[in-house]
């Protein structure tokens, strides 16, 4: 039986080989990405081990799960990222502890979390999340809006009280244009950011890549990617 931290050192240190050799034959620093592990389904004891091979940035998809676990870690410098599609209802037990909200897709989820953020004393970091399969309603299939939409929902974030905006994150489509073209998806993204960033110059987060596309996230230009499998092991179902 292996240990379960010699498991997810071996599998932490061929995700940052990936992630290395992926920013070299860009010609990219490495500094330049983040690596962020997305550690749903897995437990607090999971996390603390993380934390203690020097992963300072975590991600949950969902509250019911998360905040307990975050509360459970609460001892520990990580940076919790929210990536999950966001009722309002459950808001504000988010903003007690996300640090950064990456699935922003909506007017009133802004109201809601500038709200939460204000009463609670915190800044909440936000991410829109951009839906590049986005059919006729303007929003994605798992949360995201439109590449149209972005402008507005970030000039609302903008001059929301208690919320920072830090930049866009996508998941790379299963249908549509995009569908099995992870690089032309987050090149697109690269073209939204630089469009964002024209009017929002501090909003240089671009979050993409998962275990199975992180080499095409930071081939585009992504300063933060989100890996889950590739590190914790393959997730039961339902996560
Ligand atoms: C689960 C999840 C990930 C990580 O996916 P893996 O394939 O396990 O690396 C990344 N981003 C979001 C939004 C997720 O829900």
């Amino acid at each position: 039986m292996t240990d379960r931290k010699d498991e997810i050192a071996g599998n932490l240190a061929r995700v940052e080989e990936r992630i290395a050799a992926a920013c070299a034959a860009a010609g990219r620093s490495r500094d330049e990405v983040t690596l962020i592990v997305v550690t749903k389904t897995y437990p607090a004891a999971d996390v603390r081990v993380l934390a203690e091979l020097g992963v300072r940035h975590v991600a949950e998809n969902r509250d019911q799960e998360a905040a307990p676990k975050a509360a459970e870690c609460s001892d520990l410098p990580l940076t919790w990222h929210f990536v999950g599609q966001l009722q309002t209802n459950k808001v504000r037990s988010v903003v007690g502890y996300a640090d950064v909200v990456q699935s922003v897709d909506r007017p009133r989820l802004v109201v809601a979390l500038s709200k939460e953020a204000v009463r609670a004393g915190r800044e909440v970091g936000c991410l829109i999340q951009v839906a590049l399969d986005a059919g006729e309603s303007g929003r994605g299939e798992r949360g995201g809006v439109a590449p149209e939409g972005i402008g507005e929902l970030a000039d609302l974030v903008a001059r929301s009280e208690g919320l920072r905006l830090d930049g866009l994150m996508t998941v790379a489509p299963l249908t549509g244009q995009y569908a099995g073209r992870q690089r032309a998806a987050f090149d697109r993204l690269m073209d939204l950011s630089t469009d964002l960033r024209r009017d929002h110059p501090a909003a240089t987060m671009v979050s993409a890549g998962m275990s199975a596309d992180l080499e095409h996230a930071v081939a585009a230009g992504a300063t933060h990617v989100r890996v889950g499998t590739a590190v914790l092991g393959v997730r039961p179902r339902l996560g």
